[in-house]
């Protein structure tokens, strides 16, 4: 049932059985094996290379419209194929199967919005001194680009890097995440079944930091892109820095949550539960750092608590799961740590707290600790995982000084029935995005990344293409 995995390099599939060199994927729901990665040799990438060098001769001057139409068609077979993989998903990542059809359905989005913005590459037309010269401004491909995508999402982030480097004219090399690869290879199959011509997507496997070092300092890439976290983000935009090639970095975040006593507290608390307990809290923009106001505090933990605790955890494969497994061993530990530190601060554990043994899998149950200091690491270091720490908070500029005392700027989210809070706290918390009594972030058509050591670019919305093009200027005397 689980896919065969591949490379895909000039338009065809190279399997496990044809290289030397293979890796184990596991399942997180019972550490069983499921099948064979092939990774590439230095030669394969720079077979890779040269293919997407020579397709970004050709596919540079196709029309916006050529390459709406394969990426349109790559939108409806995603749809066609989601069940296919949605399982492949849940398998390899371990998110329950609904929440792995919703990400198939949002990637198919991203690829139709793509679609229709890449025919929306405009320039622009400068009022000149003289009138005998015209000015204009022409946006142009950067090139071959290199792309890692994390397993969180597998589908969603691979293909929101693929088809914003498609639509502008880019090619790419995109090393998907080998902990979950079966995402990643069905795009593969998408796009070659959509008709996009050999080389212009190229999909490699290996050891991560030996992949990146090589695209990255090839003379033939010229655009970096990665999603994952802030430590190998500063390495990868440093070793870019030094070859001088541009950047998007989507990083981790630890997104603080204000709940303040005005807002709807039964509300607030049960949609940041469900947000809590989505994909087991593996989310860059997951709710992470709980302050509520201290006349609301004991309503919000009861409800946020009792929601929680209703969490059926599991395999994501059984229908009546509703939080999966932890994708790897390394996240649990990271857990139990988060959690020990935490209580030995002075923290108490209201639900959960130890990790769930017995089956094989990477089960570690929903999590609230109260009380929990700013000094814990669990308030200093992205969590990424399903543990949320709540704590107290009284003044309002005192919470936004607090939010804003880490180095991470990507999501927030705030909770309060007063405009003027809202806009007072949205203006002054500095992040990427801010979420006010509700989730609305990372849509197809909204801008989503980050500030500070969350990252640089923007993936989403009509800002999408930035990061993969170049603006010329051109000035012409008649
Ligand atoms: P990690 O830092 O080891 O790996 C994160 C991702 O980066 C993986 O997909 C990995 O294959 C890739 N990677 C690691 N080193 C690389 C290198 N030198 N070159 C290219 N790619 C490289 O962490 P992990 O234990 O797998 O995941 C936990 C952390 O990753 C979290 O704390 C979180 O910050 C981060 N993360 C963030 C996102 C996101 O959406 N921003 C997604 C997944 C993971």
């Amino acid at each position: 049932m689980y896919p065969e995995l591949s490379m895909y390099i000039d338009g065809n599939f190279i399997t496990a059985a044809q290289v030397e060199k293979t890796q184990d994927v596991l399942n997180p729901a019972t550490g069983k094996p499921l099948g064979k990665l092939p990774h590439a040799s230095k030669q394969d990438l720079d077979l890779a290379l040269a293919a997407a060098q020579r397709a970004f001769e050709q596919w540079r001057r196709t029309s916006p419209l050529e390459r709406s139409k394969i990426l349109r068609r790559v939108a409806e077979l995603a749809r066609e194929r989601s069940e296919e993989i949605a399982r492949g998903i849940t398998m390899d990542m371990g998110k329950p199967l609904a929440e792995a059809r919703v990400e198939v359905a949002a990637g198919a989005e991203h690829a139709e919005w793509h679609a229709e913005e890449c025919r929306r590459i405009y320039g622009r037309v400068i009022p000149p001194r003289n009138p005998a010269v015209r000015q204009i401004t022409v946006r142009e491909p950067v090139g071959v680009c290199a792309a890692f995508s994390p397993w969180n999402f597998p589908l969603n982030q691979a293909i929101r890097k693929i088809a914003a480097a498609l639509g502008a004219g880019c090619t790419l090399i995109i090393k998907g995440p080998e902990d979950a690869p079966s995402a990643v290879v069905a795009l593969a199959h998408l796009f070659h079944d959509a008709g996009l011509p050999p080389g212009c997507l190229n999909i490699v496997w290996g050891v991560p930091p030996e992949i990146s070092q090589h695209l990255i300092t090839s003379p033939i890439v010229r655009k970096v892109s990665f999603t994952g976290s802030v430590p190998v983000g500063k390495q990868l935009a440093a070793l870019a820095g030094a070859h001088m090639k541009r950047v998007t970095m989507e990083l981790g975040g630890h997104s603080p949550v204000i709940v303040f006593d005005d807002a709807d507290v039964d509300q607030a608390a049960t949609v940041l539960a469900g947000l809590k307990q989505r994909n087991a809290g593996q989310v860059c923009v997951a709710p992470s750092r709980f302050y509520v106001h201290e006349k609301a505090y004991d309503r919000f933990l009861s409800v946020f608590v009792a929601a929680l605790e209703k969490v059926k955890v599991g395999d994501g494969l059984q229908s009546e799961t509703r939080m999966g497994p932890l994708a790897h061993e390394r996240r649990v530990d990271a857990m139990q740590q988060f959690v020990d530190d935490a209580i030995a601060c002075g923290a108490t554990a209201v639900l959960g707290g130890e990790a769930m043994g017995g089956s094989g899998g990477y089960f570690f149950p929903p999590t609230v600790l109260s009380n929990v200091p700013d000094t814990a690491r669990l308030m200093r270091e992205e969590p990424f995982g399903p543990v949320a720490p709540v704590t107290r908070f009284s003044d309002t500029d005192d919470v936004l000084r607090r939010a804003n005392s880490l180095p991470f700027g990507l999501a927030s989210y705030v909770f309060t029935g007063s405009i003027k809070t809202a806009r007072h706290v949205s203006n002054n918390l500095e992040v990427g995005m801010v979420n006010i009594n509700h989730f609305g972030i990372a849509l197809a058509e909204t801008p989503f990344g980050g500030v500070k050591d969350s990252g640089m670019g923007t993936e989403g919305g009509t800002e999408t293409f930035d990061g993969y093009l170049n603006t010329k200027f051109i000035s012409e005397l008649s």
